[in-house]
């Protein structure tokens, strides 16, 4: 094993999708056709298909998370981005974890903060500095906004929950946790890091959008990267390619590009990954 040729692996997970709005029943009186005048009005509204003008909240859409039926979170008033979008402005190799039927990259809704959370158990010295330097590095090339949540002590596991109470209502912030290869057998040999993310459908309309997502990250293999030459930057590599698959990025095969699956001594994003991240920023907001 050599430090100069750090494999990835990515963990991308889809959750069941169960559609459309929940129904309840009614007898035949006359609070029925009211209901059932509402019911397809809800339905039209959630296919987009009523003018904005009339004054109707939509009705939550429930999917079934991990064997629990969840009401998706409603889009962010306005649909206004919370950071403009970045312009393309390289070409290189880029691929996206999810795309739509027509090719379009699944993104995070860009009219929402994207929250994270660190469980720092672990972690070396500059573990928080790497996590809230890659962050940046991806935030400035996605047009995406991030917010600090702070700390948690939530396990980071494979299958870890969607929607969960500590975090309150909505999808869980992204987890980045620290562990090693005896605890999580993801991280043996090579493999410094893993990031994956969900996919869920948006609040309003067919389309879907990223959401939960986690960056697992091996304590043991980024020690001995920070010990190298150049190896705080080395080591913030790892995690902002970690935090490209969150975001939607897959690898490419080109080598030029920090979203190979085997990273040598790249230190910045190439030309192919900074044209991924910021089409993946691009995509239009839940509710626009
Ligand atoms: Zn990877």
């Amino acid at each position: 094993m050599t430090l100069s040729m750090r494999r990835y692996r990515r963990q991308a997970e889809r959750i069941e999708r169960r559609g459309g709005v929940a129904v309840t029943r009614a007898g035949l009186n006359p609070i029925l056709a009211v209901g059932l005048v509402g019911a397809v009005l809800g339905l039209a509204w959630s296919r987009g298909a009523l003018p904005s003008w009339l004054p109707i909240a939509p009705p939550p859409k429930f999917i079934t998370v991990q064997g629990r039926l969840v009401a998706v979170p409603a889009p962010a008033k306005g649909a206004v981005r919370v950071l403009p979008p970045v312009a393309v402005a390289t070409s290189g190799s880029h691929a996206f974890l999810y795309v739509t039927a027509s090719g379009a990259p699944i993104g995070f809704d860009p009219c929402r903060p994207i929250r994270y959370v660190v469980r720092p158990d672990g972690a070396p010295a500059a573990g928080d500095q790497l996590i809230a330097e890659a962050v940046a590095v991806i935030s400035s090339a996605t047009g995406l906004a991030f917010v600090d949540a702070g700390y948690t002590s939530e396990e980071p596991l494979l299958d870890r929950p969607l929607v969960q109470a500590r975090y309150g209502d909505g999808w869980a912030p992204v987890l980045f946790g620290w562990s090693d290869e005896g605890t999580d057998p993801e991280l043996a040999g090579p493999t410094a890091g893993l990031g994956g993310v969900s996919v869920v459908p948006a609040a309003t309309g067919p389309g879907e959008f990223l959401a939960g997502g986690r960056v697992l990250l091996d304590a043991p293999d980024l020690t001995a990267i920070l010990a190298s030459p150049d190896g705080y930057a080395r080591a913030r590599a790892v995690v902002v390619h970690e935090v490209a698959h969150v975001v939607g990025l897959d690898h490419v095969a080109d080598a030029g590009e920090l979203m190979a699956p085997a990273m040598g001594a790249l230190t910045a994003l190439g030309p192919g990954d900074r044209a991924g991240l910021a089409l993946v920023g691009q995509v239009p907001c839940d509710g626009a």
